[in-house]
């Protein structure tokens, strides 16, 4: 707890993405700034539960393709080999601890008073931890992020969600995923790759609905062919204990009632913001139809000194958003004049899914670009094919690529790929496309070869699509 009668000019309220990043910045121009955070560990969802625990799941799985491929590639003793879950699991939550000790002592390098607890509003410019102490700041951040959301149906406590996915000590034999977004995608490749039996249950005919076609129908016919089975048109309407290890889990599909046992039912619905201790009325704090708090372009709530951005906000909830979010927040309160209009622009914010292939798209989707700009004003490029790492394999991994342009000029406004390199690729042509590329632009740089990267350097005539 900081001394009685502290006034912070920067108080943080969330130590993850968001939070560490705007307070760091904040203290880098010398603010008085305090960070409370209320689970005891540093980092956030990113660090503890997300990106990074996720993708060294992504990566173990990547090795169990690597193995299976081995033999194809003329290595006959490797493989089948057997994958200790466990003592990757707890290999992984060290690594993590780590992290979280590395991020404590930052805080510390650049003094940023670190606090622990469950902040709640008591006013606008105070908050206390619940032990009677107020806290108090000329200016506050609500960084405090969101968690998974569990739908209301009996027995929906025997599921897991995707936080206690990482405190799974085993691997689960036969795994239900329920939901289709990129985190449902990303756990049941992982749980596939690792040898786990994989069924999703969709709500739509669609995986991946936010995305483009290219990226949902390729992704969702390449997990069927390798094995995942998916329920279209599905609603789970209940959970319950079939025996000691089982869950019978009871869903409709096409209007027919069914069920199927389970080791694991794995909820990966959505999320939703992080909010009710934080008493945000009290400082007169709003929220849109959907609970996120309201912020504007400069991250302001309605109410002045307050703010608020990261997934709390519900816009592009990605770890690198939230950071460019609260770093130039804390350019334009503390830097001085010269940012004195700095803002994270929101616009082509890429993204990828470690899905199996990866995929990861920047800009526009086709509907959204006929919407902006008519079809009659688009050049959409599509190339389908295999990349080289198939040419000793059976099973070809499919990579499909598309680039979106508009107007007589040929301006790239959407790049959507899937294929294996898919997330590693994608950086620099998102680059190209926030500067403003066009297809010209594509075609006069020398591609590289070979690699799947150079489709997107070479798309001809013989690429237009036609609907
Ligand atoms: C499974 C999964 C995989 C993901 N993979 C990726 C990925 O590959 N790439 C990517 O860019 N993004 C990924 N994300 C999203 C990313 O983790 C989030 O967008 C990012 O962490 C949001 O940062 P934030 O600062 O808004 O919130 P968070 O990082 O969630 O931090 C909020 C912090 O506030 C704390 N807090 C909450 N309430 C209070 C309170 N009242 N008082 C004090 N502290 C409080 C919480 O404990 C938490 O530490 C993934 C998310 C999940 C769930």
């Amino acid at each position: 707890m900081p001394p009685t009668g502290t006034i912070y000019d920067y108080l943080v309220i969330g130590g993850g993405s968001g939070g560490l990043a705007s307070a760091r910045r904040a203290a880098s121009y010398g603010a008085k700034v305090g960070l409370i955070e209320g689970s005891g560990r540093l980092g956030g969802t990113c660090v503890n539960v997300g990106c990074v625990p996720k993708k060294v799941m992504w990566n173990t799985a990547s090795i169990a393709e690597a193995i299976h491929d081995a033999k194809e590639y003329g290595f006959p003793d490797v493989g089948p080999a057997t994958f200790d879950w466990n003592t990757l699991k707890h290999k992984r939550d060290a690594y993590i601890k780590r992290l979280n000790g590395i991020y404590e002592r930052n805080l510390e390098k650049d003094h940023v008073e670190y606090i622990t607890g469950m902040a709640s509003f008591i006013s606008n410019n105070s908050v206390t931890l619940g032990n009677g102490e107020k806290i108090q700041a000329k200016k506050i951040l609500i960084a405090v992020g969101g968690r998974p959301t569990i739908p209301k149906v009996p027995g929906a406590e025997l599921g897991i969600d995707s936080d206690r996915f990482f405190d799974l000590e085993y691997q689960p034999k036969r795994v239900a995923v329920v939901g289709t977004g990129y985190i449902g995608v990303e756990l049941a490749g992982i749980f596939h790759a690792l040898g786990s039996k994989v069924t999703i249950f969709s709500r739509t005919k669609e995986i991946l609905r936010s995305f483009d076609p290219i990226i949902k129908d390729t992704l969702r016919d390449e997990m069927t062919n390798i094995g995942i089975d998916i329920v279209p048109n599905s609603r789970v309407t209940s959970l319950a204990k079939a025996d000691d290890k089982a869950i019978t889990l009871s869903y409709t599909s096409n209007n027919n009632d069914a069920t199927a046992e389970y080791d694991t039912v794995l909820w990966a619905i959505g999320r939703e913001p992080l909010l009710e201790k934080l008493a945000i009325d009290n400082a007169g704090v709003t929220t849109n139809k959907e609970g996120y708090v309201v912020a504007d372009d400069y991250q302001e709530t309605v109410v002045p000194g307050v703010y608020a951005l990261g997934d709390v906000c519900g816009i592009e909830q990605l770890t690198p958003v939230a950071i460019a979010a609260g770093r130039r927040l804390s350019d334009r309160l503390f830097g001085g004049e010269q940012f004195k209009n700095s803002k994270l622009d929101y616009r082509n914010v890429p993204s990828v899914i470690f899905s199996h292939p990866t995929a990861g798209a920047v800009g526009l989707t086709e509907e959204q670009a006929k919407k902006e700009y008519g079809a009659e004003n688009l050049n959409v490029y599509v190339s389908k094919f295999s990349g080289m790492y198939n040419a000793m394999k059976t099973h070809k991994t499919p990579s499909a690529f598309k680039l979106i342009c508009a107007g007589p000029e040929e301006k790239v406004v959407g790049i959507h790929i899937v294929g294996q390199g898919s997330d590693e690729m994608l950086q620099g042509f998102a680059v190209a496309l926030k500067m403003g590329a066009t297809k010209a632009d594509f075609d006069s740089t020398v591609a590289l070869h070979p690699t799947s990267a150079e489709e997107l350097v070479t798309l001809t005539k013989a690429n237009l699509k036609k609907d």
